[in-house]
Order: C-alpha cells, then structure tokens, then sequence
C-alpha cells in the first residue's frame, strides 16, 4: 500500500518539497507519494484534517501555517514546543498527531556539512521570526560557545531570549544574549541572517564591522543567484557565505526520517537540487 505525505502552505506552487521527497524514496524501496496542497488561508485545519481523513501519514507545513501547526498537535518535541511553530506532523498508530520543528536541525546539519564541528563557535543570529526561533535549541544542543541574537525589532529578540534563558533550570543562560543592531560588537565566527529581507533584495541595517576575514555567512534564503546579504557579506571579506538550499534540503530529511525511520543521502539531492535551480527561467 502507498503512503501518501504532502506539504500544506499558501502559496505553495513553488515548493520544492514535493522533488526533495521524492529523491529521498527514489533510491529506496518505499512506496509513497508526496504532493504538495494549496490550503485556503482561513482553511489550513479542514483541509488538514481531509488529508488525514483521506489516509494521509504525515505533512510538511510551511508559511504561514506553523502556528496554527502546532496548535492543534496532541504531542510536540522539545523543538516544537519551544519554537511555537510546526513544520512536521505525524499521524500516530493511536490517531494522535505529533508535531516536529525540523528547520534548525536541518540548519545545523547544513552547518556541520559545510564547517564541521560547530563546538565552542560564536553565532550571530539576525532576526527573531519563526525560522530563528526554531533554530535556536538545535544551535545551543550543537555545542556553540554563545548566541547573540539580533533583531529589527529589539523586544522579539530579548523575548525569544527570556524563553531560553529560562529552560532548562536555566541551562542556557549565559550562551544567549539579545543585542541591538546598531550596538553588535565583537567578532563572530558564524553570522546566520534568518530575516526575510534578502526576500525583497533588501538589508538588515546591520554595522559592517561585525565581518571579518574569519567570519562565515550564512543565509537562510536561497535562489539561482547570490543573496543580497551574501553579496554585502562578501564584499565586506568574510571568508565565506552559504545559502539556505542545504537547510531546506537537511529540514526535508529529518522530515522523512521521523515518517519512515530511514536517513536520507542529503548531499545528492542538494546537487540535483541545485542543478534544477539554476536551470530555472530567472
Ligand atoms: P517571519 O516573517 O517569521 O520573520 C521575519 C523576520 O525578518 C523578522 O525577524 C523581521 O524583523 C525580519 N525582517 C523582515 N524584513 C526585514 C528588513 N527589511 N530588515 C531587517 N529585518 C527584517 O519569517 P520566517 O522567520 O518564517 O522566515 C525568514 C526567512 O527564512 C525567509 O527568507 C524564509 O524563506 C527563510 N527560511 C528558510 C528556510 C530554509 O529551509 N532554507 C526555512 C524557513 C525559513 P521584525 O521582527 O522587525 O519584523
């Protein structure tokens, strides 16, 4: 019998989902399908709730379904639940659903790919959204020295700050800081722009003294050209920037692993990927 899994967003034409998934059953003897659907924007839990009803096993959700996500799960995984937001749902034996947070272990997986060990490396996080949010607890897990997390709007920073300063009896609370844009001091070995400026070819209004010749930078959005944040990264001199292709792809896997119990081989879906961007009409 044929698992079916979709990818619940709106808009959701562009996904790229549906491809990822398929690559990852491809070479494995797993009979599933994978499609991607088109919510209503005030329709996102009925047509959840259809897909389930139809025989669905699990789904990706994406913008900007992740809070009403991980409303209606019946259990959550520490990512999850700290994040506040879904990308995973898994229909259990029991009916239940299960919500995961995969983003930023796809992020961190796609870091240690790129860098290797992460451990004792100083982060700076730009942007306090959804997507930084639930890339904080993989980041912390993955052995960093500190966070400093930095945000347009300062109060979403110092709050997403407050959450994990008080988890863990306060196991995390001298590595994560929140700071102002314009008061970023200091060197940094890592820099991850999660903010959806690079979206409009935009800036954050970050100083350029944070980039040095060491500095590694990383944004979380992708595309068939470099980001604006990647080229500003450049031309300050870091040493060198990453986009986002290699999270999407690393959140896919986690994903599929959680549904079907087998790893993926990440590295040869990011090439094809990656091919059929850049084969994309600009
Ligand atoms: P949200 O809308 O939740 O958050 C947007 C963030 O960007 C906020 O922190 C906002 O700041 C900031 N921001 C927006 N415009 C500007 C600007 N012009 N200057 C400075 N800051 C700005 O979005 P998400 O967190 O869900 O997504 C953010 C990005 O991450 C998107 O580009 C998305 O495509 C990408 N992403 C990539 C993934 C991947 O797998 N590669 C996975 C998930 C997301 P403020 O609070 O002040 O409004």
């Amino acid at each position: 019998m044929t698992d079916r899994y979709a990818v619940f967003g709106n808009p959701i034409s562009h996904s790229k989902s549906p491809f990822i998934h398929g690559q990852f059953a491809a070479p494995t003897q797993e009979l599933l399908t994978y499609e991607a659907i088109l919510a209503p924007v005030d329709g996102f839990e009925a047509s959840l709730t259809a897909f389930f009803n139809a025989g669905g096993k699990g789904a990706n959700v994406t913008v900007p379904f992740k809070e009403q996500a991980f409303a209606l799960c019946d259990s959550l995984s520490p990512e999850a639940k700290l994040a506040g937001a879904v990308n995973t749902l898994s229909l259990l034996a029991d009916g239940t659903i299960r919500g995961d947070n995969t983003d930023g272990l796809g992020l961190v997986t796609d870091l240690i790919a790129n860098l290797g060990s992460l451990q004792d490396k100083r982060v700076l996080l730009i942007g306090a959204g959804g997507a930084a949010r639930g890339c904080v607890l993989p980041l912390l897990n993955a052995g960093i020295a500190q966070l400093t997390i930095s945000n347009r709007t300062h109060t979403k920073a110092q709050l997403l700050v407050d959450i994990f300063t008080s988890v863990d009896n306060g196991a995390f609370a001298n590595r994560v800081t929140a700071v102002e844009m314009n008061e970023l001091a200091g060197e940094f070995d890592i820099i991850i722009n999660s903010t959806s400026a690079s979206l409009a070819g935009e800036l954050p209004p970050l100083p350029a003294h944070i980039i040095t010749t060491q500095t590694v930078c990383y944004d979380m959005m992708y595309g068939a050209s470099v980001t604006a944040f990647n080229q500003w990264a450049l031309s300050q001199g870091a040493a060198k920037v990453i986009d986002g292709l290699g999270m999407l792809v690393g959140q896919a896997a986690k994903s599929f692993t959680l549904w079907r119990g087998i790893e993926p081989d990440t590295q040869v879906v990011l090439t094809l990927l990656r091919d059929k961007l850049m084969a994309e009409p600009k």
